[in-house]
């Protein structure tokens, strides 16, 4: 692999990677810190407008060339890519461990899910077949092509630094469009390597750049005409503000937003089941996921306190740790000091706002480590009017709601905010079903807790969990990076009857 990290005096620098090549570019820079010991040992530079420029320029004098490029070459290329991933599968996730703090075996299967849009993109030529319709009038034939869109941009959040850029880049470049992605500051080292990657399995310069940076950068890509379409993943006040940017400077744009999913365990869940999924879902990746379950909704006094009895000592003894020290941990640290102090703070508000701490998490003590730890914690009783109830944490906090039947479940969801995922845990195959039909969310599991769909279908959410008309990855995506064109012809035969003046209708 070539550097990513250049030498600095003191610090190593993350920089860019446009038109092929590693390249410097802004005079600003941004810590970046190892989550699990508080330390720095590099700064990722922020790219200014005029960089920024230089990598949308190279990806427009990129796109003339890749569009004329087979899509069956196109797909070997990924193919490359794929083989290329799994090779250095171990040194991709240690990167993503050292920067993001999610522990080593998350963060490999944070890589395999990335993975698998690769594979989707494998298979690009029978995407792009389009559609063809013989005789649409009489010697009259239609068929639509699906062409590229031109220069996208990606910016992308810190909680899936590898998985994120692939929901994007893979299917933009697959279908024939060139690429700039900004990554985001806090864990910028695996996009740069994912550069290096596509490099190296043949991928021409420009097609694939990366700008590090901040706001700056992020209002270059939105403003400049020379990018077609805008994908964002991130938080939602974040999103909003991409998509209305995007959109008024004549962008396509699909701005995926924050989340609060809840878990409705209903009296027949298998309650063992239930528990298990609660733990993985609400702490797994110290809850940093777009995905994580933050609210378990109890139908029923019963399996509230169930679950409040099971869940306790599992919260209390999470293994959390230094995920590149050591194996078989559960949990990681949070992204920054910033991260830990806001989930801090809305530990200290759930308290005051009336809700039941079963397990505090701020009294977990990490005595040998600087690194920005917090333990798990259990909220019992938390009602639809508190802030820790409404606002998206993004931390290891499990809140537990409880309510008197499943119409109140579904009511409670339906009015929430944001609608990303959610789940049922139960045994009724005709409660399951309705629940599917009545949910405003827009990703749903049956007794599965965390329904990420795979590379194959589209991600997205509701509601303010997403901005745009698309969701990413899957046949959305494919849309999302081509313009369909309709080209209905006529040959000899047709002209002969000579010219027509009036509306055409097929006959
Ligand atoms: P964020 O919104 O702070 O940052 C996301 C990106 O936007 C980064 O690249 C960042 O540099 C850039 N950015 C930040 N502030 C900006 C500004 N003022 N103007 C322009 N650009 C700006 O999000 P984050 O903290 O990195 O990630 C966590 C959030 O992402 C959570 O809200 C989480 O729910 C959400 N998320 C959503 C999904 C989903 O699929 N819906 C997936 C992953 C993460």
């Amino acid at each position: 692999m070539a550097q990513v990290r250049e030498s600095d005096a003191a610090k190593q620098r993350v920089q860019h990677f446009i038109n092929g090549k590693v390249v410097d570019g802004g005079e600003r820079s941004f810590p970046v810190y190892n989550p699990a010991t508080g330390e720095s040992n590099c700064e990722v530079s922020l790219a200014d407008a005029a960089t920024t420029r230089r990598a949308i320029e190279a990806a427009r004098d990129a796109l003339p060339g890749w569009q004329r490029v087979t899509p069956l070459n196109r797909a070997r290329i990924m193919f490359r890519f794929k083989t290329l991933i799994e090779e250095r599968a171990d040194d991709i996730a240690r990167l993503i461990t050292s920067e993001h703090g999610k522990v080593f075996e998350d963060a490999r299967g944070e890589l395999t899910r990335g993975l698998e849009v690769v594979e989707f993109a494998c298979g690009i030529p029978h995407l792009l077949k389009g559609e063809h319709s013989l005789n649409v009038g009489t010697n009259v034939d239609s068929h639509s092509m699906m062409q590229p869109v031109g220069v996208c941009a990606g910016i992308t959040p810190f909680n899936f630094p590898a998985m994120v850029p692939m929901w994007m880049f893979p299917v933009a470049i697959a279908c024939g469009n060139t690429f700039v992605l900004k990554p985001s500051e806090k864990d910028p080292s695996v996009p740069l390597y994912m550069a290096e990657l596509l490099k190296e399995a043949g991928l021409p310069d420009g097609v694939f750049n990366v700008v590090n940076g901040d706001k700056v950068s992020v209002d270059a890509l939105l403003t400049d005409p020379d990018v077609a379409a805008v994908s964002f993943v991130g938080s939602t006040p974040i999103a909003e503000y991409i998509y209305s940017t995007g959109c008024a400077h004549g962008k396509r744009v699909q701005a995926l937003g924050g989340a609060k999913n809840h878990l409705v365990a209903m009296p027949d869940a298998d309650l063992d089941q239930t528990v298990d999924a609660l733990m993985g879902a609400a702490y797994g990746s110290a809850g940093e996921r777009c995905m994580a379950i933050s609210v378990a909704v109890a139908v029923g006094d019963e399996v509230a306190d169930a679950l409040i009895q099971r869940l306790k000592p599992k919260v209390e003894n999470l293994r959390i740790g230094d995920g590149l020290a050591e194996k078989g941990l559960e949990m990681g640290p949070l992204v920054t000091r910033e991260h830990l102090e806001k989930v801090s703070g809305y530990i200290g508000l759930g308290i005051e706002e009336g809700a039941e701490a079963v397990v505090d998490g701020r009294k977990r003590a990490f005595p040998d480590t600087e690194g920005y730890f917090i333990g798990g914690t259990l909220f019992d009783r938390v009602t639809t009017d508190m802030r820790i109830y409404k606002e998206e944490i993004f931390g290891p906090v499990l809140a537990v709601v409880r309510v008197p039947d499943y119409e109140t479940a579904v009511k409670i969801i339906n009015e929430h905010e944001f609608g990303n995922g959610v789940a049922i845990f139960t045994r009724d195959g005709d409660a399951a079903r309705q629940f599917s039909q009545d949910i405003q969310v827009g990703m749903v599991g049956v007794n599965v807790p965390i329904p990420v769909p795979m590379a194959f279908h589209s991600f997205g959410g509701w509601k303010r969990s997403l901005f745009g008309p698309l969701h990413m990855h899957g046949p959305d995506g494919v849309r999302f990076y081509t313009k369909m064109k309709t080209v209905t012809s006529r040959w000899p035969t047709g002209v002969r009857s000579g010219s027509e003046f009036v509306m055409p209708t097929m006959k």
